[in-house]
């Protein structure tokens, strides 16, 4: 049996990057090793970067249907909240949907694209061989072995990819120890600050949030390091009470739990995320304290870059290098990622000491720019890609798309569903109009009056009409040195 790619695990990072790589026409095997999704959520918040993207692919009715969107968030836990109003992307709120629906409806995708899901199916052992990478299932039916060109590790924290592929997990151990229960109150009001609401104390932080009608999600975090081992044990709900009572002083009624589970603030990122026939994405990749809800939309953002460069070396089309701009382009935005949250860790911290940090911290969330800057760092919109020098600069190279309007939008967006490139070409710029001529099956060109663009399958900017000052033939020029970075050798036939 054999593939081009195989993803291992089938969470939303797995389910995302096999409908990617599908659109830019590879074939895909999406192993998982549980034979049924699961009911539990981990991650409750999708991001406005994210919300641009499935928008791009089609996807956001259909995310939005029946879930709430909020245009505001707690950054550490502080007051004033980051204000997403003027975010200024398509989509400038988060929306509230659980995860479980989140990989439904990933999966939903996937399979349509024509991704094959094996369920029950988890991989052992991986053989990076020169001219192919070889796993070893286990399945219900037995073991066996699946060739294929390239092996991504959607894994999750404790990737057995990672580990297989020799790719080292640097960082720091638990500092913090932290419960999650989904459970039923007896009495809301006996939490000191209701649903939704936060309390800290010496003794630690509680917070509560309501997930469905009568289920409250309450979340501990003590920040004392957990005993050595016990990440791997059962929580039990007397273990959660005490926790609780630890916290607030007082007995809470915590009843029919649906889901107990616990947490640290390991922070970690992967050496590499390719070696080999090897490529890592997702919590595999990077995994830290879950505040500010990124770790979900971080590996989203892995998915969206990997998969059309990925797509395009097995099409045989991909320029040299295209690959390793992977992990130059995805590595740092989590390596951000990773400090940010532990900033946002280290102001939540019960120690009376920290209130004067956080009481400053707070007078700083109040101006306008500290708050837009986070804002914009913990939604993934302040992500710009590092693009080679060119003969010219402009603020929009690396970005994502600005928001469009209208026909230029719905043209756009129909493009990038179909895995290709856009270029969105002002009138007047016929020189420009014909030197891209010969990536027409690769990039479709949408004609439109504001600035000229050209962007990737991810939706990310490689090319801009420069401002004024620079010559037309610049601009021509460095058209067609980003089509040939990023799209391949031009196609004569094609002219
Ligand atoms: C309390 C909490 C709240 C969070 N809230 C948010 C939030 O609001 N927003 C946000 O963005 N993020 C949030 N996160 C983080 C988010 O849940 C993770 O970052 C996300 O699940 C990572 O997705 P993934 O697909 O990389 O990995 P996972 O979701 O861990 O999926 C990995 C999959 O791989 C499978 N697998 C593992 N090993 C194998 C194998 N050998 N063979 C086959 N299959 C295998 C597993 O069964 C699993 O299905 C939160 C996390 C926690 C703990």
């Amino acid at each position: 049996m054999s593939t081009d790619v195989v993803v291992v695990g089938g969470g939303p990072v797995g389910l995302m990057l096999a409908a990617e790589l599908r659109l830019g026409g590879a074939g895909v095997v999406l192993l998982e090793r549980l034979s049924e999704p699961s009911r539990h959520s981990r991650a409750f918040r999708m991001q406005a970067r994210m919300l641009d993207v499935l928008s791009q692919r089609g996807l956001l009715e259909q995310f939005t249907d029946g879930n709430r969107t909020w245009p505001k968030a707690h950054f550490a836990g502080l007051e004033p909240l980051l204000d997403f109003a003027h975010l200024g992307n398509e989509h400038p709120y988060a929306l509230l949907i659980p995860q479980a629906r989140t990989e439904e409806l990933l999966e939903k995708h996937a399979l349509a694209l024509g991704v094959e899901i094996r369920r029950g199916h988890r991989l052992t052992g991986l053989d990076d061989a020169p001219d192919a990478a070889v796993c070893t299932v286990e399945s219900p039916a037995g073991e066996y072995r699946l060739d294929c060109s390239y092996v991504v590790g959607c894994d999750g924290g404790r990737s057995t990819v990672r580990k297989l592929g020799g790719v080292g997990f640097t960082g720091s151990t638990p500092t913090v120890r932290a419960l999650l229960g989904d459970v039923e109150l007896a009495d809301p009001g006996q939490l000191p600050n209701g649903v939704p609401g936060t309390m800290r104390t010496p003794a630690g932080l509680l917070m509560a949030i309501s997930v469905q009608p009568g289920v409250t999600r309450v979340l501990t975090t003590e920040f004392v390091a957990p005993e050595p081992g016990s990440e791997r044990q059962p929580v039990t709900l007397d273990e959660l009470r005490s926790t609780v009572r630890r916290i607030t002083g007082r007995s809470i009624g915590l009843d029919r739990p649906q889901w107990l589970s616990r947490f640290t603030d390991t922070t970690r990122l992967a050496d590499r995320y390719r070696s080999g026939r090897v490529l890592l994405a997702g919590d595999a990749a990077h995994v830290h304290f879950p505040i500010g809800a990124q770790g979900l939309n971080l590996g989203l953002g892995d998915a969206v870059n990997l998969g059309w460069k990925l797509a395009a070396v097995i099409a045989g089309w991909a320029p040299p290098g295209l690959l390793a701009t992977y992990e130059a382009e995805r590595r740092p935005v989590a390596q951000r990622v990773l400090r940010e949250t532990r900033v946002q860790l280290a102001l939540m911290d019960s120690d009376p000491k920290v209130d004067p940090l956080r009481e400053t911290f707070s007078e700083l969330l109040a101006l306008p720019a500290v708050n837009s800057r986070l804002a914009h760092e913990t939604t993934g919109l302040d992500v710009r890609y590092e693009l080679p020098p060119g003969r010219y600069t402009h603020e929009v190279l690396g970005r994502p798309c600005p928001p469009l309007t209208g026909s230029v939008r719905d043209e756009t967006n129909a493009l990038l569903r179909a895995g290709r490139g856009v270029l969105i070409l002002p009138d007047g710029l016929e020189r420009a109009a014909t030197a891209a001529a010969g990536w027409r099956h690769r990039v479709g060109v949408v004609e439109a009056k504001g600035p000229g663009l050209l962007l990737r399958p991810d939706g990310h900017v490689v090319w801009t009409t420069p401002g004024p000052g620079v010559p037309e033939g610049d601009a021509v020029l460095e058209l067609a040195d980003a089509l040939a970075r990023w799209f391949g050798a031009e196609t004569s036939a094609q002219r």
